[in-house]
């Protein structure tokens, strides 16, 4: 008996064993991917793909959504359960919870949380962190940054400059002179070269400067004025894309220790916030083509790739299906949008700096060219009461257009009434639901290919993201 119980003892620590090796010897991802869609929920996604299957038609499959692990994440912040991108983006660099419009601190700012991208650069990896809108903007910042306030601009710059990661990428910084702190202060330009920075507006030139400097800081050459990469609704074929930067930054970062790269696609969020289905549509395939090119890298090293790709929230509350359509879609009526909300506003601020000021049936005209709404042909005739709030909005504006005030505040984006009632027209039409014009409390989808994607599973929370990266990809402490 007693040779018996030896034997099986020998057999299950055998067996044991043999588990325990398996588990040490499996390889560990050594190329890391985290792609952050700002604002993207489910609804974005997979509208997104019901849009490029039944209105495009092009046999296009967004590139991570047949990813093999797929769950979702909650969101929610320290002090409030429906997140910004500062907390959010805090918990997926930190794996700690935090507190509004925080970055890298604790909920009380009494402490300092410190990134997985700090982590993989002290372990031998290259660091890259990528976005389509400002490098200082909260979802990128919470990787580098220590400030109890998302808008101090200037001095997450300063963070940035200290990170001393190898590659950075988007479209230039808020606030690189420190004009918020109201007293001179060195620009970040200056700081950076001291501290063996290139910045560079030139793609082309970023190989020969890589070689001479420690950090490239790359800004797109014709940002718009926040700041940010074109929504891809009004990009022509000159402008550079996220999948462009993304494909450089692969390039830049390839090395035989590894990399970790974060990849924003920062715009979704700002075309949900303002209820524009066909911009956020628009960037969320311009997020699917960056993550492609991690695809096209993970199809040659396999064994030694991780892609995650998630959101830091949900915006705007997004549905297909809306209470005036019911069970029909016409998400097909969104074709006809040629600019994004943002260049209309544009359009239409421009048209009231003007004198004469633009007539209400002239505003019309432009609204039909631009968006499609009024055009009987393509399905988009206006009833009374759409022309009615047109006409209130087109009113408002131009008493806005002529107010006293409107040297300070002379129609901000908030303020102006006809853009935002054409986009929402279009969107109602099209039987697409917005519930918020902010953010909402949804869960987010998360999406993982590659080495260690099977420790993705179950109910996740988002600090849950960068433990498992953590632990499933640097080496033991
Ligand atoms: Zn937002």
């Amino acid at each position: 008996m007693k040779k018996l119980v030896f034997a099986i003892t020998l057999v299950l620590l055998f067996s044991y064993g043999c588990q325990v090796d398996k588990g040490s010897s499996e390889k560990k991802a050594k190329y890391i991917f985290l792609f952050i869609g700002d604002g993207m929920g489910i609804q974005q996604v997979n509208t997104t793909q019901v849009y490029l299957d039944s209105v495009l038609k092009n046999n296009q499959k967004l590139s991570f959504i047949d990813f093999p692990v797929q769950t979702f994440a909650t969101t929610y912040a320290a002090n409030r359960y429906i997140t910004c991108s500062a907390a959010a983006g805090t918990a997926l660099s930190t794996g700690s919870k935090t507190s509004i419009g925080t970055l890298g601190l604790n909920y009380n700012h009494t402490d300092t949380l410190f990134s997985i991208a700090k982590k993989f650069k002290e372990n031998g990896f290259k660091v890259g962190l990528l976005t389509t809108v400002s490098i200082d903007h909260a979802t990128p910042a919470a990787f580098y940054a220590h400030q109890g306030s998302r808008g101090s601009s200037y001095n997450i710059a300063k963070d940035l400059l200290k990170s001393g990661y190898d590659f950075y990428a988007g479209g230039g910084f808020l606030d690189p002179y420190g004009k918020e702190l109201k007293h001179s202060v060195e620009s970040i330009y200056s700081l950076g070269q001291k501290k063996s920075f290139a910045f560079t507006t030139s793609l082309t030139t970023i190989d020969s400067l890589s070689k001479k400097f420690n950090s490239i800081v790359y800004s797109i050459p014709n940002p718009t004025t926040e700041s940010s990469i074109k929504y891809k609704i009004d990009q022509d074929s000159t402008d550079l894309t996220l999948a462009d930067i993304t494909k450089k930054a692969i390039e830049t970062l390839d090395n035989p220790k590894g990399f970790f790269m974060m990849v924003e696609g920062g715009k979704i969020d700002w075309a949900c916030h303002s209820n524009d289905a066909a911009s956020a549509i628009g960037e969320v395939i311009a997020f699917s083509d960056a993550v492609k090119k991690a695809v096209d890298f993970y199809e040659v090293h396999p064994d030694e790739t991780l892609i995650i790709v998630t959101a830091d929230h949900e915006t705007g509350g997004f549905s297909l299906g809306n209470k005036e359509n019911k069970y029909s879609n016409n998400l097909s009526l969104l074709k006809n949008q040629k600019i994004s909300k943002d260049q209309l506003f544009e359009l239409v601020k421009s048209g009231f700096t003007h004198n004469p000021k633009p007539t209400f049936l002239e505003m019309l005209d432009l609204a039909k060219a631009k968006i499609g709404i009024g055009n009987k042909d393509l399905n988009l005739g206006l009833t009374d009461k759409d022309i009615e709030k047109l006409k209130e909005s087109y009113n408002a504006s131009l008493k806005l257009s002529m107010g006293s005030v409107q040297k300070e505040s002379y129609m901000s984006e908030s303020k102006e009434k006809f853009s935002i009632t054409c986009i929402n027209i279009l969107n109602r039409k099209a039987a697409i639901g917005w519930t918020s014009t902010s953010h909402t409390g949804s869960p987010v989808p998360v999406y993982v290919i590659g080495q260690g994607a099977t420790f993705f599973t179950g109910r996740l929370d988002n600090t849950d993201i960068p433990k498992i990266i953590e632990k499933f990809t640097l080496k033991e402490p």
